[in-house]
């Protein structure tokens, strides 16, 4: 039995909300577990047992019975491109979460059939179809031919491939006997012997954007109702804060208004900042780097880093084996990095292949010596190929450590491309035990499926979406939960606010319809939030939504 209560100090008002006979995982230093806790004001007043926390109500406390559920912080995604996905969202076939073959099909055929004639029904990444158990094969031209004879499909696997039907093809101007429309990469338009193209476009980022960036997106007046269902959708895979590269105008334009109205359901918290693709921008954006100003906003929207790139040439690609930064590339990288120190400006960085990385922490330390960066939270994004030596590198320059498992979803194309090396891409463990700071993300909506259950359950069992083991270097479940909790609010500067479930933090928080802590490992992907709670609002409630879907 549980005898303790934490409580503010302060005398205050009675709690508006008490939820009690549960299994409070609150995520604190200690990892301590309790059954009840009380919200007043957004923020949580005192988490205790049962009796401690009753004694608190007032005549006007509302009460929720959890009836022994789990309760967790909400979980925050360190780094997603949430504000591009907006412009998609809606229109997009997602295939997160999708583990069969079979209902992907029949997913399809129904999109088809709802959009019409014509219109496009297309993906733009976030899976790849090593996730189906039933039948882990790519998709044929002529099978989605005969799926959606009337409608142009293309469905984007992670940045890997992209599949194509003949209506698309024909949209996107790729034919037989003729030359590559412009923009697409030389050899990533596949044919077979005769000329023809086969549907699949092959060959990383530079190979998969032409295409995306010629599907439609949604329509400036949809762009709110796309928006709200993107949110929807992270609140009900359990995600109450996010920290955004790219956080594009106009979407952040209706986020703020949310914000004004009280409604904004997913917390934002940008990364941005112009990147210099060759000297000249560079030039500029030395002009414009000084006068950046961070931490303007609140709890709800801020901006935090400059990032996720400081120099084009030197964004590490997503499936290239090994890179070579030359002293000239690095020369124009430093000037930029330099220039970020000089304004006192934490930076959030692309950086993801050995080589890379080790340059940039030559040219890290460099900088230090004239700018110091401890106190600036410099971090180092994705790092699937990061070792010890360069985790001790970091550690000693005060930096930290953003950890986007692209093997989530590319685990298995990851062991074709890289041999045995890919299971320990990222090290886990390794990573754990350097004592760096470090919180997971996903990386999505493209580079990988966004939802964080399924990002803990790799972390734990080392296996991709669709079960396939790809990783060696698993972690503890507390580890993977801190990591994607407490941790994480300090990687999007909201530790006094977010990631534990403490007295004088805000009141987000999950209700699990399963006990994160005790199901079977394999099972953690399964696990679904029954309510979703940001800031002492009920964001998302698994009984109305079912109610809203009959
Ligand atoms: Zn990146």
């Amino acid at each position: 039995m549980l005898a303790f209560v934490a409580i503010m100090q302060a005398q205050q008002a009675p709690p508006d909300l008490i939820l009690s006979n549960g299994k409070i995982i609150t995520v604190d230093e200690r990892f301590t577990i309790a059954q009840a806790v009380a919200i007043q004001g957004g923020r949580v007043v005192a988490v205790g047992s049962n009796q401690a926390i009753a004694q608190l109500a007032g005549p006007n406390t509302r009460r929720i019975d959890l009836m022994g559920k789990a309760v967790i912080p909400g979980l925050i995604d360190n780094h997603m491109h949430l504000l591009r996905a907006a412009t998609t969202w809606l229109r997009e076939l997602r295939f997160d979460g999708v583990n069969s073959r079979q209902q992907a099909v029949a997913m399809l055929r129904a999109r088809a059939q709802a959009v019409g004639p014509g219109e496009w029904v297309y993906n733009i990444g976030g899976w790849t179809h090593q996730q189906f158990t039933d039948d882990p094969k790519p998709f044929t031209r002529e099978e989605l031919d005969k799926i959606a004879p009337d409608n142009p499909v293309s469905l984007q696997e992670s940045y890997y491939q992209v599949f194509l039907n003949s209506r698309a093809l024909q949209a996107l101007g790729i034919e037989a006997n003729a030359p590559d429309p412009a923009g697409f990469v030389k050899g990533t338009i596949m044919r077979d012997a005769s000329g023809k193209p086969t549907g699949v476009i092959r060959g990383d980022i530079p190979a998969t954007r032409p295409v995306a960036a010629k599907l439609p997106k949604v329509a400036p007046e949809h762009l709110e109702e796309s928006s709200r269902a993107l949110l929807q959708d992270m609140n009900r895979a359990g995600l109450t804060s996010v920290g955004v590269p790219g956080c594009i105008a106009d979407v952040l334009e209706i986020f703020q208004k949310w914000k004004a109205q009280g409604q904004l359901n997913v917390r934002t918290f940008c990364i941005d900042g112009a990147a210099g693709a060759n000297p000249e921008q560079v030039d500029r954006a030395l002009e414009q780097i000084p006068k950046i100003k961070l931490f303007q906003g609140d709890s709800y929207i801020d901006n935090i880093f400059f990032g996720e790139s400081v120099y084009g040439p030197l964004h590490d690609p997503m499936f290239a084996t090994k890179s070579d930064p030359t002293a000239e590339q690095l020369a124009q990288w430093r000037r930029m990095a330099m220039e970020i120190a000089k304004a006192g400006l934490p930076l959030h960085v692309h950086a993801e292949l050995h080589d890379t990385i080790d340059a940039f922490l030559d040219q890290i330390e460099a900088i230090n010596k004239e700018h110091p960066i401890k106190s600036l939270r410099w971090t180092l994004a994705h790092i699937n190929q990061i070792n010890a030596q360069q985790l001790d590198r970091m550690k000693n320059l005060g930096m930290y450590a953003a950890v986007h498992p692209w093997a989530v979803i590319n685990g298995a194309i990851m062991h074709d491309e890289f041999g045995d090396g890919a299971y320990d891409m990222p090290p886990l463990r390794t990573i754990q035990n350097s004592g760096i700071q470090w919180g997971f993300g996903t990386d999505g909506t493209a580079a990988n499926q966004y939802r964080p259950f399924t990002t803990l359950y790799f972390a734990v069992t080392g296996k991709m979406t669709g079960g396939a083991k790809v990783n060696r270097q698993t972690i503890s479940r507390e580890d993977a939960l801190i990591a994607y909790t407490r941790k994480n609010a300090y990687l999007v500067f909201q530790e006094d606010n977010l990631g534990s479930i403490q007295p004088g933090k805000l009141a987000d928080l999950l209700v699990l319809d399963r006990d994160y802590l005790t199901v079977p490992a394999d099972d953690i992907a399964k696990i679904k939030p029954v309510m979703t709670m940001l800031g002492g609002r009920i964001v998302y409630d698994a009984s109305v939504a079912a109610q809203a879907a009959k």
